[in-house]
């Protein structure tokens, strides 16, 4: 059946059906507005780091040949970070140096200041010969003039803006922001701040995608709640699409008699409703609309954060340009606890993870694994990830674990 498909096969399609950035100019940023925005551009370092050969140390900058002759030297000047030594060098002299400073030129070693002894007469006396090239740091050793530094594809974060700014570079080309548009669908839906009446609900989900989208650095359309409405769902969608690059609904995409995403997104686009082999996130919707690419979540909670984080998280990543992303990892643990699974999809389940007394990574899951309990997640830092095949989990048998990342911290 093409509409039932594992996990993997749904991230693997959608990965492969989606561009690698979408068509809007790029922007130019300075570094400061430039915090979790993805590189569009390979930069090239314009210089060498350290730009020249500098000291390591406080101590004393000198030739072996002086120390061949003599262990005892008498101080020819100072070097500070900052400020060169431009005195004369001469013969069986040493010159005082601060940690940074520029090296001297013909010098061959900077000795720590702990291993000399400054004498009464103002002479410095050494105990050891000092290795060639000791505590020299030398020019371009950590980055060299045209080296690539961060290739196209590259989160820009807190370590590599800084490597950017030692560069002297001020701005970096980025990728546009995505728009997404968000929309929850549902008569029984009631945005917080109001009272429910019977039968009622709060949205939850379209809360819960937002923070996420803003933790992606993507521009967030909000569509509030529609009605199980056709002809509403229809005018909704066509606004979204226009507006967006991606368009995310929650509910509707069952096979209930309110659930109408299907046959509106069907008049608008090309679209795949999966019933994925997944627990929870069975029914997840993946296509292309005119102007937008569109993702139809679950409408429990569970299922549609899961769904959001497993499938849409990469989605987001690929459409971003964000080249460099990487499914999040996973680890062995050994289970704490006796687990429920049924055999025939793979399950997310939320556990708790901790290194417990012997020093081994162990987990236990949280008591209510329903699609519908969202205070799962509360209790929970990380996915058990339960294979497809698998069946109940005894104690201490080893399962998979993938922690939470920042989405969810
Ligand atoms: P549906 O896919 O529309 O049939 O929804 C499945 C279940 O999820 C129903 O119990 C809905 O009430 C619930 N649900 C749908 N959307 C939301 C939402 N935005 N927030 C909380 N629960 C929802
Ligand atoms: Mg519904």
């Amino acid at each position: 059946m093409a509409d039932l498909l594992t996990f993997e096969q749904a991230r693997q399609q959608l990965l492969e059906q989606l561009p690698t950035s979408i068509n809007r100019p790029n922007e130019i940023l300075s570094l400061t507005d430039a915090d979790q925005r993805i590189c569009a551009k390979e930069v090239i370092s314009p210089i060498n780091v350290p730009a020249f050969d500098n000291s390591a140390m406080d101590g004393y900058a000198v030739r072996l040949a002086d120390l061949a002759q003599s262990m005892t030297l008498s101080v020819a000047g100072k070097a500070f970070a900052g400020q060169p030594f431009t005195g004369e060098w001469q013969a069986l002299s040493a010159v005082r140096i601060m940690t940074g400073a520029m090296i001297p030129a013909g010098t061959d070693a900077v000795v720590m200041q702990e291993k000399v002894t400054v004498n009464p007469d103002g002479t410095v006396s050494f105990n050891e010969l000092p290795k060639l090239g000791e505590n020299i740091r030398r020019i371009g050793d950590d980055v060299k003039a045209g080296e690539v530094v961060l290739s196209a594809g590259a989160k820009l974060t807190a370590a590599s803006l800084p490597l950017l700014a030692s560069l002297g570079i001020e701005k970096v080309e980025v990728f546009p922001r995505l728009k997404v548009a968000i929309v929850s669908t549902g008569d029984e839906l009631v945005p917080v701040g109001q009272p429910l009446q019977a039968g009622q609900i709060y949205d939850t989900n379209r809360f819960a995608v937002k923070l996420m989208l803003q933790r992606l650095n993507c521009e967030v359309l909000d569509f509030g709640i529609l009605p199980d409405n056709e002809q509403q769902f229809e005018q909704a969608f066509r606004q979204a699409e226009q507006q967006a690059d991606l368009v995310i609904t929650s509910g509707g995409v069952s096979v209930g008699e309110a659930d109408f995403t299907k046959n509106v997104i069907e008049r608008l686009g090309t679209i795949n409703f999966w019933k994925l082999l997944m627990k929870p996130g069975k029914p997840f919707a993946f296509g292309k609309l005119e102007n937008a690419w569109f993702c139809g979540l679950p409408g429990n909670p569970v299922s549609a954060f899961v769904t959001f984080y497993q499938l849409v998280q990469p989605a987001i990543a690929k459409l971003s340009g964000f080249s460099q992303w990487q499914a999040p990892q996973q680890f062995t643990a050994v289970a704490a606890t006796a687990m429920k699974k049924t055999p025939g999809r793979l399950d997310f389940q939320r556990g708790h993870y901790r290194v417990n007394a012997q020093g081994q990574i162990e987990v236990e899951p949280v008591r209510f694994q329903g699609s519908h309990m969202f205070s799962s997640f509360v209790q929970s830092n990380c996915f058990i990830v339960l294979e497809k095949d698998r069946g109940n989990v005894t104690a201490g048998e080893t399962v998979t674990i993938e922690p939470f990342n920042f989405l969810l911290d």
